[in-house]
Parts: structure tokens; C-alpha cells; sequence
């Protein structure tokens, strides 16, 4: 696969001081590298197993939507206060910079019985847990996550027990 590393920026002190921002946006610059990475996506493990994928606001919708066309997998968003409407399930989780919450349409997630949790970046995995944490309370199985990076000294798989597959260990 083409060298992945090469096409993230790593920007210091962004959003706040003392945070090593991985800007992942050159990825999908490189439409070569883009694509190789969303078929190696799309055949992992995790994908193949979820009845759907739900990818996470803003950038997990990025890599979901495009995985959720070559692995013909229906999708659902997990999003941030005050963009979805009907009835929500939501749930507050921290970040490597902050809190907030995060929220799933209840009808849309009564569809389907498994799923496999996309987004953008692994750091502490709070973010994936506040999602995991909304699929097991309504009585899914969460299949794994697959991400594009994660950040390894955060040791963020290590509160999950299921599979966690990065294209991109930093
Ligand atoms: P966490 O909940 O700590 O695993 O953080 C993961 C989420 O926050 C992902 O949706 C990322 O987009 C974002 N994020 C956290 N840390 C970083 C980082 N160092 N660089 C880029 N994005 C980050």
C-alpha cells in the first residue's frame, strides 16, 4: 500500500497546546492512496462481519460512506449535539481535547443487529467507547472498529474487548 504516513501532517499545539494534531485530509488529496486504502478497509475482518457500519462526526463519515459503497454495507452517523432529528439515543464521552456527546437515530438503529464502528483516528478511544458504549446499551454487537490511524502511546484498544484494526499505527 502506498506509504500513508507520508500524506498526514502532523501539526503541534492544535487545537489546544500539547496536541499533535495528525490532519489525515491529504489522504483523500491522493485519490490513488485513497482508494487502495478504502478497498483494504472494506475487505477488513470487522466490515465483513457488521450487518452495517456507523461511522462517527465528522471525519469517520469520510472514510464510512466511501467503505459503506465498496462493501455494499448500510450506514448510520453517530453525531454532535443539535444535528439530528427524531428521536435520539445519545451519550457523553471525553477527548484527547474535551468533552461532549454524542448522538444516534434510535429508528434507524433498531434496523439492523451488528455493527462495525469507522472513524478517522484512534487516540484515547473515548470517542469509539462513547459510540460502543450506544450500540451495547440498545442491545448491538459492536463487530470491532476499524480506523485509519491510531495513536499508539495512548493505548486506546486497550479498554476495548473487541478487535480494533488501524490501517496506520503513529
Ligand atoms: P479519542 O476519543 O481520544 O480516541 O479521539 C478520537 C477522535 O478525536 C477522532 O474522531 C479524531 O478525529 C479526534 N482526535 C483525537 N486526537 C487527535 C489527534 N491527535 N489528531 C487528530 N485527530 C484527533
Amino acid at each position: 500500500m502506498k506509504n500513508l504516513e507520508s500524506l498526514i501532517k502532523t501539526y503541534n499545539d492544535f487545537p489546544k497546546k500539547g496536541i499533535a494534531f495528525k490532519d489525515i485530509l491529504g489522504i483523500i488529496q491522493d485519490s490513488e492512496a485513497f482508494k487502495e486504502l478504502i478497498l483494504k478497509m472494506s475487505s477488513n475482518k470487522v466490515i465483513k462481519s457488521s450487518e452495517a457500519i456507523i461511522s462517527i462526526e465528522a471525519r469517520g463519515f469520510i472514510f464510512g460512506s466511501a467503505i459503506s459503497l465498496y462493501s455494499s454495507k448500510p450506514m448510520l452517523v453517530a453525531r454532535k449535539p443539535g444535528k439530528l432529528p427524531g428521536e435520539l439515543i445519545e451519550e457523553n464521552y471525553y477527548l484527547e481535547y474535551g468533552k461532549s456527546s454524542l448522538s444516534i437515530q434510535k429508528e434507524s438503529l433498531e434496523k439492523f443487529s451488528s455493527y462495525a464502528i469507522v472513524d478517522d483516528l484512534l487516540a484515547t478511544g473515548g470517542t469509539i467507547d462513547c459510540v460502543a458504549n450506544l450500540l451495547m446499551r440498545s442491545g448491538k454487537k459492536v463487530c470491532g472498529v476499524v480506523t485509519v490511524v491510531e495513536l499508539l502511546k495512548l493505548n486506546g484498544r486497550s479498554r476495548f474487548n473487541f478487535p480494533v484494526e488501524s490501517m496506520l499505527s503513529m
